[in-house]
C-alpha cells in the first residue's frame, strides 16, 4: 500500500479535495504538488487546495457543496462548521432534457440462469414468500415458518427458502386516507416480486381493516400461476380453527401446495436484460462517491446497454442534483414525474417540520460528509449516464425497462422494501462505515468504499471498490467485477456473504398517512 500523502479531487476546478490515507494525514504532510497540510485531516475529510475567502463558494464535484463561513487557508481541514449549506434548489424552471446522453451502444451476448414466471418477469430465487395482512399474525406465522422449513422444505429441494413478508400495517391504520394507498400497494406488489414464482399465499386474521380482498383485489393474481384461481388465504379466526395447533396445520397445509409447485420450476438461460437490480447506499463516507458509487454507475451504465433495468432512489440523497435529473429525463413527461416526486417529498418532509438536511447522520460526518449537498453529489453517480427512461412513486411496480428513477425514501429497509415492491430480484448496496444489510427475498450484494473496511469485514462485503482509491484497479474494472458477479450471483452460482450468513433485515413499509 502506498503510503505518500495522498488526495482525489473530483473535477478540476473544485477547490477542496479529500484525504486518501488511511489514518488521515498528520500536519505538515507535504502532497506531490507542493501543497502540505497545515493541521490534521482525518481520512475521507477534505483539505482546501487553495485560499477560499469567507462567503466563497466550496466546490466538489463541480458543484457548490456549501459557502465558506470564514477564510480558510490552502492546506486546512475543511469541516461542517466551515460550511454554510446552500439553501435547496427551486424546484421551478428546472432544466428539462437538456442533458440527455445520446443512446449506449448495445451489449449483447450476456445472460444468466433464472427462473422464468408466467407474466414473463425472471427471479434470481426460488422462494415461497407467505403475505401477511396484518401484524397480529407475526407470531403465529413465525411458529409455523419454523415447522415448514424443518417438516416441509428438506422435501422440496428446488426451493430455496420460505419468508414471510411481516410488517407494522394492517390495522389501527387510517386505511381510506389518500396515502394510505402507498403501503398496501408497495404489500401488493412485494407479493407479485418475480423471486417468489407467482404463488400468492396470505394469512390473515380476520377482523384487520387491511382485508386480504382488499390487498390483493381480485385480478391482481392474474399474472401468477393461479390465474383464474382463488386467493389463498389462512384466516386465524375461521370457526375450523379450534385452538393454535389447528392454524399451523391450516398454515403447513396451504404452504404445501404452493412448495410443490415451486418445486417443479428449474433456471433457464436468459438474457441480461431480465435483470432489475436495485442500487442503493448507506452508511457512507466521503469515498462514497469517489470509489463505490461510481463503480455502481459503470455497472449500471452496462446493465442499461444490456437491455437491463436499474432503479435508483433515495429522494433526499438525490434531490440537490434534481436539475441533473430532469436534465437527463428522456422525455418532458419523465422530467415532470421527477419534478412531481421531489414536490411530494418536500412537502412531506415540510409536513413534519423536517428538510433534506434531515438526512446526514453521526457516521456520514465522521466518514468526511459535510452535508446533504455533498452526500447526494456522491450519491446520484450509482445512476450512470444513461437517459432517465421511467419515473416510479413509492411502492409502484415496473412497467418499463431502462434506467428508472424509483422514488424512496433513504432510509436503508424502506428503499429496499419499495424497491422489491418495483419488481427488483438483484440488489447492489454500497458503504462506507459499514452496514451488514441484508435482505430474504433477493440477494444483496455489498459493496465496500474503502480498503480497510473490506478487510475488516472480508467476510462480509462482496467487493472492495477501495481499490480504486489506492490505485489497485479502475472505476471500470470493478464495475466489469460487479456486473459479472452479478449474473453469477443471479445464476445461483454464487451466495452472496449476507445469503451465507443469512442475515435478512426486516421489510419495513413506508406509510406516510396517519396511524389511528
Ligand atoms: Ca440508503
Amino acid at each position: 500500500m502506498n503510503t505518500e500523502p495522498l488526495y482525489i479531487q473530483m473535477r478540476v476546478g473544485d477547490n477542496v479535495a479529500i484525504v486518501v490515507n488511511e489514518g488521515g494525514l498528520p500536519a505538515g504532510s507535504r502532497f506531490a504538488c507542493g501543497l502540505s497540510l497545515l493541521e490534521r485531516v482525518p481520512q475521507g475529510h477534505k483539505l482546501a487546495l487553495v485560499d477560499i475567502k469567507a462567503g466563497a463558494p466550496v466546490l466538489r464535484y463541480g458543484v457548490r457543496i456549501g459557502l465558506a463561513l470564514q477564510d480558510i487557508r490552502a492546506g486546512a481541514w475543511v469541516h461542517e462548521q466551515l460550511l454554510a449549506m446552500p439553501a435547496a434548489r427551486s424546484l421551478d424552471e428546472l432544466p428539462i432534457c437538456n442533458a440527455v446522453a445520446p443512446a449506449l451502444p448495445p451489449l449483447d451476448g450476456y445472460s444468466f440462469e433464472g427462473y422464468r414466471n408466467a407474466d414473463g418477469s425472471v427471479g434470481t430465487r426460488n422462494i415461497l414468500a407467505i403475505t401477511t395482512t396484518v401484524q397480529c399474525v407475526a407470531g403465529v406465522l413465525e411458529q409455523a415458518l419454523k415447522r415448514i422449513k424443518v417438516e416441509l422444505l428438506p422435501l422440496y429441494p428446488n426451493v430455496d427458502d420460505v419468508i414471510a413478508l411481516e410488517h407494522g400495517y394492517g390495522c389501527g391504520v387510517a386505511i381510506d386516507a389518500p396515502d394510505a394507498i402507498i403501503p398496501i400497494r408497495t404489500l401488493r406488489n412485494i407479493s407479485l416480486n418475480p423471486n417468489f414464482g407467482g404463488e400468492v399465499m396470505v394469512v390473515s386474521l380476520g377482523c384487520e381493516k387491511l382485508q386480504p380482498e382488499r390487498l390483493l383485489p381480485p385480478g391482481s393474481i392474474a399474472i401468477t400461476d393461479q390465474r383464474d384461481a382463488e386467493l389463498d388465504v389462512v384466516r386465524l379466526q375461521d370457526d375450523a380453527h379450534i385452538g393454535y395447533q389447528v392454524m399451523l396445520d391450516a398454515i403447513l397445509r396451504s404452504a404445501r401446495t404452493h412448495l410443490e409447485r415451486l418445486n417443479l420450476r428449474r433456471r433457464e438461460t436468459v438474457p441480461a436484460s431480465e435483470l432489475v437490480v436495485g442500487v442503493q447506499c448507506g452508511g457512507s463516507d466521503a469515498f462514497s462517491g469517489v470509489t463505490a458509487n461510481p463503480a455502481v454507475g459503470f455497472c449500471t451504465d452496462l446493465l442499461v446497454r444490456a437491455g437491463a433495468t436499474v432503479l435508483f432512489s433515495e429522494v433526499t440523497e438525490v434531490r440537490d442534483a434534481v436539475d441533473q435529473l430532469t436534465g437527463r429525463a428522456a422525455t418532458p413527461a419523465i422530467a415532470e414525474a421527477i419534478r412531481r416526486e421531489m414536490a411530494w417529498y418536500d412537502a412531506y418532509l415540510q409536513r413534519g417540520s423536517a428538510d433534506r438536511s434531515a438526512n446526514t447522520t453521526p457516521g456520514n460526518k465522521a466518514g468526511g460528509l459535510s452535508n446533504i449537498v455533498e452526500k447526494a453529489m456522491g450519491s446520484i453517480i450509482k445512476s450512470g449516464t444513461a437517459p432517465i427512461s421511467g419515473v416510479l412513486s413509492p411502492g409502484e411496480k415496473l412497467s418499463s425497462r431502462g434506467l428508472i428513477f424509483a422514488a424512496t425514501p433513504a432510509s436503508d429497509f424502506i428503499c429496499g422494501t419499495l424497491q422489491l415492491a418495483a419488481g427488483m430480484n438483484l440488489h447492489i448496496f454500497t458503504t462506507g462505515r459499514g452496514t451488514p444489510y441484508g435482505l430474504a427475498a433477493c440477494p444483496v450484494i455489498k459493496v465496500a468504499t474503502r480498503n480497510e473496511l473490506a478487510r475488516r469485514w472480508h467476510d462480509l462485503m462482496d467487493v472492495n471498490a477501495g481499490r480504486i482509491a489506492s490505485g489497485e484497479a479502475s472505476i471500470e474494472e470493478i464495475g466489469w467485477e460487479m456486473f459479472q458477479l452479478l449474473l453469477d450471483v443471479a445464476s445461483g452460482r454464487k451466495k452472496t456473504w449476507a445469503e451465507q450468513w443469512g442475515l435478512h433485515n426486516a421489510l419495513v413499509l413506508f406509510n406516510p398517512a396517519p396511524i389511528t
